[in-house]
């Protein structure tokens, strides 16, 4: 009966911890001096960049109107899939910026 009763309380302990697990892996931002966001010219804020060093950007070019931000325009931060689905600023930008469809 011991045994069945610590089972009964570790269990609902052990799923919330892996839930809260699964939930910081997908809520992970990604580190703009990450090696693979600098290749792809990647900042948190898109007014930053330098046209200069990054030719493809345009004004008004940013991760939320861009086709592989994964939340709503109007999300702050979002998954993209260029980068394992961390996330990233709506206002950021990378040189892989596609337009929304
Ligand atoms: Fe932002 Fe699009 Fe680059 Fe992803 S691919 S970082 S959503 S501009």
């Amino acid at each position: 009966m011991q045994t069945r009763r610590r089972f009964i309380q570790i269990v609902p302990v052990a799923g919330a911890t892996l839930m809260a697990g699964r939930e910081a892996l997908a809520q992970a931002k990604l580190d703009a001096n990450d090696a693979q966001a600098k290749a792809r010219g990647y900042l948190h804020d898109a007014t930053k960049v330098d046209p200069k060093k990054q030719p493809k950007w345009a004004r008004g070019q940013t991760c939320a109107n861009c086709q592989l931000y994964q939340g709503k325009p109007t999300d702050a931060w979002a998954g993209c899939p260029l980068f394992g689905g961390k996330q990233v600023a709506g206002k950021g930008w990378c040189n892989a910026w596609v337009k929304k469809a």
